[in-house]
């Protein structure tokens, strides 16, 4: 019996001042050194205090109170306070009530008639010992979720710790019998089974699940046996409520088939090896990115022959050694089907891991870096094709005005007397510079045909003019070699199309003038058909034959390709090798075809076809072309505006060859020009477009927006070297009404004179 430090709190439940008086006595010759006794007459005083005071150590009890009396005195304390001690103090040797109260719930009982201090002190002393126990009992099966049970079947009894209660969901104050077993409430069931079953094994240990009546699912691990009391077999059981743990352990395998399903799903390569290199497990994708199976990995392979490059490899393992983690850590993976895949890798040491243990995931960014990679090298493209046109386009502008000088100045001077050899001298002058204003023509155009930069006018054009006007200009080629160049167009073909009228023309000039080009003797033939027409659209295929020198069959196929010549050794001046790829690229991106069919020695047939929108009116362009003749003998006042000397001699000498009655005014830069328009009159002007002290664009805003009407409506061609001038359509902003590229053909100059001469007449008629 240790030694009792804390004052005990003992409650005395007793009506006789005498009987009370006496156990306060013995208590105090007791051992009992420290202890209060808090008295009451009443069972009603005695449940006050048990309510208020939940330190009372022993309850000593009188059964006959004046407000109750007998056995209902202690069942109506033990349903309130059921884990309290009672001791219950009986008098004139009513040992039966006592072992009554007992059996009920009551630690001891005492005779008050037998009463002295040592049966006293004994008593208290056990019974707060064994009520402590108790306790301790009831909390530890709590705490453990543990209880357990005795079932006697022929004495109709069943007993239970709380904690069997508390599992099975049943009310503490529940009375539980037997009988009750045949109940259909799943814990009866289940205890009547356990009990049959342990009938007939002698002991069972097993697991169940189980729904209370309140609903509540429960596991739980049951240990039963049968046991002999005597001539009766008693059941008793242990139960234990697992219901946590299970739901943990389902849970962790939830979580864990969760994990796998993600590990074995996943895009991303996963793996966990050592730092030594030992694979230790890895998912699908990583066989896939490692381009070996799973079992090989785990078997024989070094993570490490992997990750590289070594240096890489080397920082990313310093850097899990030491920052135990990285994120986005750029890496290559070297396949083992051969290749490199370009990875970023986020990784983690494992902890509890003295062999340096890591789990990578690996992302395969291959595919994203190429398309940057592509991307960067577009941009890159792009850039230098813009710097290229560029430069092409200032230095094609600063070739085109010298040689405007050399290709004009060489005409006149092969128009003057000379002598043979001198006259030769010019002609080769003359052809090379032309030879030379079409390489500085073609390397412009595919620049920025590649560029992919060509927009496309869908503006009203006459068809047949535009063939007539290829034919003119190319007539007198063909003269010279002494071919016939010919043209051929159905009758009932609608002249007036939409489209671009430049482009087109341009894809005619590069297949007729190969055509004369490659043709000594014979004939150039241009033909149209028409393929097909529809509501307000028209099909056509132009085809140009010539009976030339014809293409082997093996460059057919290369002829549209850029820079491709058939080289032939008697020719000095093929070109550039870029007009049908400038053809072909012009056709393509104008929704055509474009083909050839040739035979050594007999001739080719280039062809193409396209689909023209019509335009609404049939009549709007249409000049009586087939019988264009530029008449020689017209009279007319041309200001001819150009800052260039050299320039200003070509353009006066090549018109006077033309037009002997022409007057011709010069003016060195836009200012003059108003000046002298002030003065006089004229029926055109050509107009240069840069200049000094006012621009060619400047003066034309100033003549068209700034002076008398009569003034203001001359007709205006401007003249420009910049080929650039026909794309961005800046002279029609600027009210000019056509131009004139620079070196100008003379035909090219006199039939453009000539058409707004004779608008200019129609008008005024
Ligand atoms: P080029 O500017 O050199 O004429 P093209 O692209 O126009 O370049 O033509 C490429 C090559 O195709 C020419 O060099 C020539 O060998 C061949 N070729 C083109 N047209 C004809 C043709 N009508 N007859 C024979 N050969 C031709």
């Amino acid at each position: 019996m240790g030694k009792l430090d804390n004052v005990q709190k003992i409650l005395l439940i007793e009506d006789n001042p005498g009987d009370a008086q006496l156990i306060e006595l013995l208590l105090k010759d007791s051992d009992f050194t420290n202890f209060q006794l808090i008295k009451k007459d009443t069972l009603a005083g005695g449940l006050a205090v048990l309510g208020e005071e939940p330190q009372i150590e022993a309850v000593l009890l009188d059964l006959s109170l004046p407000d109750s009396s007998g056995f209902p005195t202690i069942e109506k304390l033990l349903a309130k306070f059921p884990n309290t001690n009672f001791i219950v103090l009986t008098g004139f040797s009513d040992t039966k009530m006592g072992l009554r109260a007992v059996k009920a719930g009551a630690q001891d009982y005492l005779d008050k008639g037998k009463l002295d201090v040592e049966k006293l002190s004994k008593s208290l002393h056990f019974s707060m010992q064994r009520n402590a126990i108790l306790n301790r009992l009831e909390e530890t099966q709590e705490l453990a979720g543990i209880g357990n049970w005795e079932l006697d079947i022929d004495k109709n009894t069943f007993e239970a710790s709380k904690e069997t209660f508390r599992i099975f969901d049943f009310a503490p104050d529940e009375k539980v019998t037997p009988s009750d077993l045949k109940h259909s409430y799943h814990a009866m069931h289940l205890l009547d089974q356990i009990h049959k079953e342990a009938a007939i094994i002698g002991k069972i240990d097993k697991y169940f699940r189980f729904d209370t009546i309140a609903k509540n699912t429960k596991h739980i691990s049951v240990q039963c046996q049968a046991i002999k009391r005597g001539v009766n077999i008693v059941f008793q059981g242990v139960i234990q409520d697992i219901s946590e743990r299970k739901m943990a352990e389902q849970e962790a395998i939830r979580n864990r088939d969760r994990y796998l399903e993600i590990f074995s799903q996943s895009k991303d390569a996963i793996f966990i090896a050592t730092l030594e290199g030992k694979f230790l497990d890895c998912n699908l994708a990583t066989e896939k990115l490692f381009g070996v199976s799973r079992s090989e990995l785990l078997s024989s392979r070094d993570a490490n022959d992997y990750l590289i490059p070594p240096e890489k490899r080397n920082e990313l393992f310093l850097k899990l050694k030491f920052q135990r983690s990285v994120v986005d850590f750029e890496i290559e993976i070297k396949k083992e089907t051969g290749g490199i895949r370009y990875c970023i890798v986020s990784a983690n040491m494992l902890e509890d891991d003295d062999s340096m243990t890591y789990n990578a995931i690996v992302r395969d960014l291959t595919e994203q870096k190429r398309n940057e990679d592509l991307v960067k090298a577009r941009d890159l493209a792009q850039e230098s094709a813009k710097l290229k046109e560029d430069f092409m386009a200032s230095i094609s502008h600063e070739m085109r005005t010298p040689m405007n000088a050399i290709f004009g100045m060489s005409n006149l001077l092969g128009q003057t007397s000379l002598t043979q050899e001198q006259r030769d001298y010019v002609k080769s002058i003359h052809q090379s510079s032309e030879v030379l204003l079409g390489i500085v023509n073609d390397i412009l155009e595919i620049a920025t045909i590649q560029n992919r930069n060509l927009k496309f006018d869908h503006e009203d054009f006459n068809l047949k003019e535009l063939l007539f006007n290829v034919v003119n200009v190319m007539q007198y080629k063909a003269k010279e070699k002494d071919i016939f160049l010919q043209l051929e167009i159905p009758k009932d073909l609608p002249v007036i199309l939409k489209g671009d009228k430049l482009r087109i023309n341009q894809i005619f000039f590069n297949l007729v003038g190969n055509a004369v080009k490659f043709t000594d003797q014979g004939h150039v033939k241009i033909h149209v058909e028409k393929l097909g027409a529809f509501d307000g659209g028209i099909h056509l295929k132009f085809i140009v034959e010539d009976t030339g020198i014809g293409i082997p069959k093996d460059k057919l196929e290369s002829v549209f390709e850029t820079f491709s010549r058939v080289r032939t050794s008697d020719r000095i001046f093929e070109g550039t090798g870029l007009g049908l790829a400038i053809a072909k690229n012009l056709i393509d991106m104008q929704g055509g075809k474009i083909g050839v069919t040739s035979e050594v020695g007999v001739g080719s047939k280039f062809f193409f076809d396209m689909i023209f929108e019509l335009a609404d009116s049939q009549e709007g362009i249409n000049e009586n072309i087939d019988e264009i003749q530029i008449p020689n003998d017209l009279k007319f006042n041309l200001l001819l505006v150009e800052d260039h000397k050299m320039n200003q001699v070509v353009a006066s000498k090549t018109l006077k060859k033309k037009w002997e009655n022409i007057d011709i005014t010069i003016a060195d830069n836009g200012k003059i020009a108003i000046d002298i328009l002030k003065e006089k009159h004229f029926d055109i002007i050509l107009m240069d477009v840069q200049m000094p002290i006012m621009d060619g664009y400047q003066t034309t805003h100033y003549i068209r927006h700034k002076m008398p009407k009569d003034i203001a409506k001359t007709p205006i061609l401007a003249m420009t070297a910049h080929a650039h001038i026909a794309k961005d359509e800046k002279y029609k902003e600027y009210g000019m009404d056509d131009f004139v590229l620079k070196p100008f053909k003379p035909e090219q100059l006199f039939s453009a004179i000539f058409k707004y001469l004779q608008k200019q007449i129609v008008k005024i008629n």
